[in-house]
């Protein structure tokens, strides 16, 4: 900016240069030749609009053009002029001379503009460059305000992250005029703020619909189409920032479900191997065995392999649910081919119950894994008759519920407490009851609950301590299909 007292000083300057040509050419030269006067007189006052600006050059004109007239158009001496020749080469002084001005100071302002963006653009690019090396969202953002601070020389910069609620400010004191609510609106509404007086700026930033947050400039002098060009490189930098991040944490997932899996698989045949020999062995020993004490005692190695292996089993299920490994090969199945499935397999088990089956005429499909759904049948009819007491009946029934196909269990045993009725589906609950009665791991239910959950169903347990307990869960149906 330009100060009065300096505009003064040019001003002046600038007619002293006009009256030292003149004063040259007429006492020192003595050149009478009005061509070369007049032209000197234009180069003089087309270097004072280059260096100093229009108003500067008019003066200059003004003044050279009074000169001329004075000291070389006749009559010499006077301001009046007598040819017409000569009023014509006097008008032709001044329009060149206030032409060529404006010319020169539009070129130079051009010259200047140009200067400006090209710098503008290496400063978008230096912060392109510091924006695409930053490495989380987080560095990305404090590296965003201090590279904008260094590199287009500004005081003061903050950066709201609108889907980390987060603001990054380069100082407290002098981003103070810029509120967290102001920084929140602009983000919010998209539109930007540009207050020349306050010299405060503040401007959306956002990619394709997606409003990233915003950026707030103190002291900024930036055009418009810079602080555009600004907001669309840190919004790229922004978003570049968590897709590399989110990418490395899919990747991170990725490989620890590999690891798990792996794990699971060796662990699962270094476990299952022993246990399968002592069986095999303890069974041909059976068979041979007279000496009736060392026959109990292989009934129990017997018993305690069988426990050991049932344990194994169902740990490693429930690690595999955990792991989410358990992917269910679903397929429309009707529900009455899967509980007689069930308890054909229970027969053993469930050769002095009576079960009575309670079932609509007609019932869709349900979109499940026959395997897993028979699994969790005979974990319920399991839990049935040993936490019945021997001989009592038992009830399946299945109804449509919606879009959802329910199956209860029902029995008429010791029920279960109500502070218990949700804790029984935790992995190693076992109810207070009956954990010292009856042998188990704690983790039937719990199985249960991931093989349903992993069918997008729901498991639970209404119960009367003391009368019973029903066992219910809801399984999607097929779509479309009816059966019978
Ligand atoms: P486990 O039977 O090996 O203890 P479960 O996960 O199958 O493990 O069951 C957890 C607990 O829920 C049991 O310890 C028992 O207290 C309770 N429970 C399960 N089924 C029944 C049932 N039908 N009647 C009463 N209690 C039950």
């Amino acid at each position: 900016m330009t100060t009065p007292l300096v505009r003064t000083i040019r001003l002046v300057a600038s007619v002293a240069l006009i009256a030292a040509v003149i004063f040259v050419y007429f006492r020192v030269m003595a050149a009478n030749t009005t061509t070369t006067v007049a032209l000197t007189l234009l180069l003089a006052i087309l270097g004072i609009a280059t260096q100093w600006g229009l108003t500067e050059s008019i003066v200059a004109s003004i003044a050279a053009a009074l000169g001329f007239n004075y000291f070389f158009l006749p009559p010499v001496g006077t301001f009046t002029i007598s040819d017409t020749q000569n009023w014509v080469a006097f008008g032709a002084f001044l329009v060149t001379a206030i032409t060529a001005s404006q010319l020169s100071v539009r070129a130079k302002r051009r010259t200047a503009e140009a200067i400006s963006r090209r710098r503008e653009v290496e400063r978008l690019y230096a912060l392109g460059q510091a924006m695409l090396l930053s490495g989380n969202v987080r560095s990305t953002a404090r590296d965003a305000v201090n590279s904008i601070i260094r590199t287009f020389e500004i005081p003061a910069v903050v950066f709201f992250s609108k889907a980390d609620n987060e603001f990054f400010r380069s100082d407290t004191q002098q981003t103070q005029t810029i509120s967290d609510e102001l920084l929140r609106g602009i983000a919010d509404r998209g539109e930007p703020l540009i207050d020349r007086e306050r010299q405060i700026a503040v401007i959306p930033i956002g990619l394709g619909g997606l409003a990233i947050g915003s950026l707030g400039f103190v002291g900024s002098t930036l055009s418009a189409e810079a602080l555009n060009a600004l907001a669309y490189l840190v919004a790229i930098g922004i978003e570049r920032a968590r897709s590399l991040e989110q990418a490395s944490k899919v990747e991170g997932a990725r490989q620890s479900e590999v690891l798990k899996a792996t794990l699971l698989d060796a662990l699962a045949h270094d476990l299952k191997t022993p246990l399968t020999s002592i069986k095999g062995a303890v069974t041909h020993l059976i068979t041979k065995q007279r000496d009736p004490e060392e026959a109990e005692l292989l009934a129990i190695v017997n018993e305690e392999a069988d426990r050991l292996n049932r344990l194994v089993v169902e740990v490693l299920e429930m690690a595999r649910i955990e792991a989410a490994k358990l992917h269910p090969d679903r397929a429309p199945h009707r529900i009455d081919d899967i509980i007689s499935a069930s308890l054909r397999t229970q027969e053993e088990l469930l050769k002095d119950r009576n079960v009575e089956l309670r079932m609509p005429e007609s019932l869709p499909a349900a979109e499940v894994d026959f395997e897993f759904i028979q699994q969790v049948m005979k974990q319920l009819l399991d839990n049935a008759v040993r936490y019945s007491p021997p001989g009592s009946p038992l009830a399946i029934s299945a109804s449509l519920a919606g879009e959802k196909i329910v199956i209860h269990v029902e029995d008429r045993g010791r029920g279960i407490a109500e502070n218990e009725q949700s804790r029984i589906f935790e992995k190693f609950y076992r109810g207070l009851a009956s954990r010292d009665e009856v042998q188990g791991t704690g983790l039937g239910l719990a199985i249960a609950k991931g093989i349903i959950e992993a069918h997008g169903g729901k498991i639970w347990v209404t119960s009367e301590p003391g009368k019973g307990s029903v066992f219910s869960f809801a399984l999607p149906v097929h779509k479309g299909e009816l059966v019978r």
